[in-house]
């Protein structure tokens, strides 16, 4: 039982220097966020030597009375934060809770009517190599390019046309909210399951921030550690009786083996802390936040450069930069982003020129910096700093200088590390 630092100095090096790296550098990777220590610490605890194989009460192994405490916990919050009869807690992933959906609702060569990668889908959603691509018949519907919005419909026509199994709304790089109302309907006139992926904005959802998909799609799944900001790890709600036994038996045994009891018990903290009104307060600090950055990034200055913010601004938590008419393109965006201290990723943008590798587009999203602390004031100077740093001939220096500030200004897991 020696520390981590003298069994494997490596590795504990590593932990180091990635704490480091979280506190020096200002995280806007809009599907990051920062947990509590009080999540680190159930997610780090002696629950990952537990084998709970079953769900609480009807386990396959012996000494499960206390993790079915902590199951229980997490499923009857989850509930309680979206308003779901049924939730189940034990997806490892995002990605894995959407396989246990598909499989829950849908039966190999299903068609699935999805929003395309390359327009802000997730791979689960339909990507070619992706189970999802691999396994079901894939529909893809787009963004109109004028406005940068899903099409409404655009997406009924091609219901009506090829009839899917299932239809998806969902997102990982959208600036705006869905209509799953309007998605029900169409879903309800083609005979369709409507499956509604909300990993992004879930922390949106259990604020009182976003429409709240539950009570429109039949099965709605999510992760845990984007803007709720808590373990890496997905759930799936659902208010029918009848998807609820299929998500089960989908999850244990169709996919799973042992849940994650660790992760598990930390999600049951997250859940709680997001039905706090601190929870709140956060959340919408972060819509401001990115609503202060669409609007810097729409200032003459950017513009000049033929850098344009898609759908002109943003009601979520992230704002999708267009670089197609700029001379910098989405990588040379995301390191020179990096030098001067900030984290986010490139990103395609619809019909991009430029390759995968290279893109033409940015992500940038504001929960983490919001759960570090920002508020309007740190947005708008952090704002500032991007749009300089994206124009020609930046002075790349006093712009790292100015997020060390903002960095130091907001000292993060300050009772971690040496
Ligand atoms: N669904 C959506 C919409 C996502 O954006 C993501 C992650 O980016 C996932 C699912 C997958 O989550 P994970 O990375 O935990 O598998």
């Amino acid at each position: 039982n020696e520390p981590l630092a003298t069994v494997d100095p490596e590795i504990a090096e590593v932990l180091e220097n990635e704490l480091n790296r979280q506190r020096e550098y200002l995280e806007m990777i809009a599907s990051e966020n920062f947990v509590p220590t009080a999540v680190l610490e159930a997610a780090g605890s002696v629950l990952t030597n537990k084998y709970a194989e079953g769900y609480p009460g009807r386990r396959y192994y012996g000494g499960c009375e206390y993790v079915d405490v902590a199951e229980s916990l997490a499923i009857e919050r989850a509930k309680s934060l979206f308003g779901a009869e049924y939730a189940n807690v034990q997806p490892h992933s995002g990605a894995t809770a959407n396989a246990a959906v598909m499989h829950a609702i849908a039966r190999p060569g299903d068609t699935l009517l999805g929003l395309s990668l390359d327009h802000g889908g997730h791979l689960t959603h339909g990507m070619k190599i992706n189970f999802s691509g691999r396994l079901y018949n894939i529909v893809a519907y787009g963004v109109n390019d004028e406005t940068s919005r899903v099409d409404m419909n655009e997406v009924r026509a091609l219901a009506l046309e090829h009839k899917p199994k299932v239809i998806v709304a969902g997102w990982s790089a959208y600036p705006r909210q869905l209509d799953f109302e309007a998605f029900r309907a169409i879903a309800d006139e083609v005979g369709a399951y409507l499956w509604v992926d909300m990993a992004h904005f879930a922390g949106l959802v259990a604020a009182g921030l976003h429409p709240n998909p539950v009570p429109h799609a039949h099965v709605v799944s999510s992760t845990v550690h984007k803007t709720i900001g808590g373990p890496r790890s997905g759930f799936i709600l659902t208010n029918d009786a009848d998807v609820a036994k299929k998500l089960n038996s989908a999850v244990f045994p169709g996919q799973q083996g042992g849940p994650l009891m660790h992760v598990i018990a930390a999600k049951a903290t997250a859940f709680k802390l997001a039905a706090s009104d601190e929870f709140k307060e956060r959340q919408e600090r972060t819509l401001r936040g990115a609503t202060i950055l669409a609007d810097r990034l729409q200032a003459d200055d950017v513009k000049q450069a033929g850098i344009a913010v898609r759908s002109n601004g943003t009601d979520v938590h992230l704002v999708l930069v267009d670089l197609r008419d700029a001379e910098i393109d989405g990588k040379q965006a995301e390191d020179v982003l990096h030098e001067v201290g900030i984290t986010v990723n490139r990103n395609a943008v619809p019909n991009d020129p430029r390759p995968p590798m290279v893109t033409s587009g940015l992500r940038i999203g504001t929960p983490a910096l919001a759960t570090r602390g920002f508020a309007d004031e740190e947005f708008t100077e952090v704002s500032d700093v991007i749009a300089l740093a994206l124009l020609p001939n930046a002075d790349l220096p006093a712009l790292r200088e100015r997020v060390r500030k903002l960095a130091d200004a907001f000292p993060l897991y300050p009772t971690l590390g040496a």
